[in-house]
């Protein structure tokens, strides 16, 4: 990977810190920094969902491969349908989704077709069965009403042979598995997914299993985390609870360098809890402290660590995931994938007032709801402190409050991020 050009801030300052961050100016040196994963792998088409197409895919058929019924009715020829009133055919044959007819039909003829069944000889032409006039078992009366053509899917028509189907780079959703079979394909090319190793720093920080002495805390964040790895599609390497110890720390960071391309650590790192942390990451690569002008999450250590990015998130649980949302995941999916993925971002009517003074960009919990009149609305989704965990389990958006922004008035509109409809 390439060398980013990070530049080191002081973390200590306060919220008017004229050094901070924007969230923006973050994302982008992130991005900047990044180069997506080239190593490729072969997997079967059942294993593909969610992975990047490591190479463009060309069709080497058509789709439909032949011209076939949309309908089931009759075939015939369209410059044999009748101009005006009405005209009687003789049905010369039955033509089978997966079947090829022999008889060719000639002016007065037509064939009884289903869908999906190739064109016979001579047709070009579906009249649905519902429009036609039985007069017995051989014979059907066709009407003026019909256009030449109608009712029939051309070769090709959905994708012709040589055509480019899917970008190198794509990520592969379920309609394209099935493009993909519908031209055959029974294994894909494919990028090799990002690895990520991440641990929890903390002395306070327990095992879920263990007693809990005064003062102690179970390790949350290495659970939302596992999970928010998990939803990415990424390959997890999960190194534990870390000591905030010298030693400890020096090799969990060295081990997590040579096995990720990614590392993640939550908690301590980002603030001078302890000088050897910063002295460790320096000795390893090129890391930069920031202080974000954001709440929560302000303090956020970024950079290269031997060949792997780090992330040193915040401590908070809350913090722990907005940063990963904000950051952290369009990271793995440019990675993973070479493209960053577009934010959906939408407006809502606040139901309630909501205080703020401008200068940093607030990511409020937000609960988004209709109103009685259909009117897509939100509310915060209880208190707003960054450890208080419930409020971001019961949340289904961001409020987004940009750093402009003095306050929001009960009925004004604001930007809402939904959480499951990352584009
Ligand atoms: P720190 O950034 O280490 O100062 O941590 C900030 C706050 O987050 C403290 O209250 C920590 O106890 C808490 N914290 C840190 N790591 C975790 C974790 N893995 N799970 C739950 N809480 C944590
Ligand atoms: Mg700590």
């Amino acid at each position: 990977m390439s060398t980013p050009d990070l530049t080191t801030r002081a973390s200590c300052a306060d919220d008017s810190d004229p050094l901070a961050l924007t969230v923006q100016q973050a994302r982008d040196a992130i991005r900047a920094a990044l180069v997506p994963i080239q190593d490729e792998e072969q997997v079967a088409i059942r294993s593909a969902l969610g992975r990047a197409l490591a190479k463009d895919c060309v069709s080497p058929l058509d789709v439909p491969s032949h011209t076939n019924s949309a309908m089931d009715g009759y075939a015939l020829a369209g410059s044999d349908l009748p101009r005006e009133g009405a005209r009687e055919y003789r049905v010369v044959a039955t033509a089978l989704a997966g079947q090829t007819v022999s008889e060719v039909c000639v002016s007065g003829d037509c064939v009884r077709i289903m869908t999906g069944a190739p064109m016979p000889l001579g047709t070009d032409t579906v009249v649905m069965q519902e429009q036609v006039e039985v007069v017995d078992k051989d014979r059907v009366r066709i009407d003026a009403r019909h256009r030449a053509g109608q009712n029939v899917r051309q070769a090709g028509e959905d994708i012709a042979q040589g055509s480019r189907v899917f970008e190198r780079g794509r990520l592969l959703t379920a309609a394209d598995l099935g493009v993909l079979a519908s031209l055959g394909f029974a294994e894909l090319r494919v990028h090799r997914r990002p690895r990520v190793a991440f641990f929890s720093t903390g002395d306070e920080l327990r095992s879920i299993g263990d007693v809990l002495a005064e003062g102690e805390i179970y390790d949350s964040n290495r659970y939302s985390l596992y999970a928010m790895l998990t939803e990415a599609g990424v390959d997890i390497v999960d190194l534990g609870v870390v000591a905030d110890d010298r030693q400890a720390l020096d090799d969990a960071f060295h081990h997590a360098a040579r096995v990720a391309d990614v590392v993640i650590t939550s908690g301590g790192v980002s603030v001078g809890e302890a000088d050897y942390t910063k002295e460790i990451l320096d000795k390893l690569g090129d890391i930069a402290f920031w202080t974000i002008a954001m709440k929560p999450g302000r303090p956020l250590t970024f950079g290269r660590l031997g060949q792997a990015m780090f992330f040193g998130l915040p401590g908070n649980p809350v913090a722990v995931m907005l940063t990963f949302h904000q950051f952290v995941r369009p990271t793995l999916r440019y990675l993973a994938s070479g493209n960053w993925p577009i934010r959906l971002v939408t407006q809502a009517r606040s139901r309630v007032t909501l205080r703020k003074r401008p200068g940093r960009f607030e990511f409020v919990r937000g609960i988004l709801s209709y109103d009685e009149q259909g009117q897509l609305t939100v509310r915060p989704s209880g208190a707003q402190g960054s450890g208080v965990l419930t409020s971001m389990s019961r949340a289904n958006c961001y409020v987004l409050l940009n750093e402009e922004c003095a306050g929001v008035a009960e009925g004004d509109m604001v930007a809402v991020e939904p959480f499951s409809t990352v584009l």
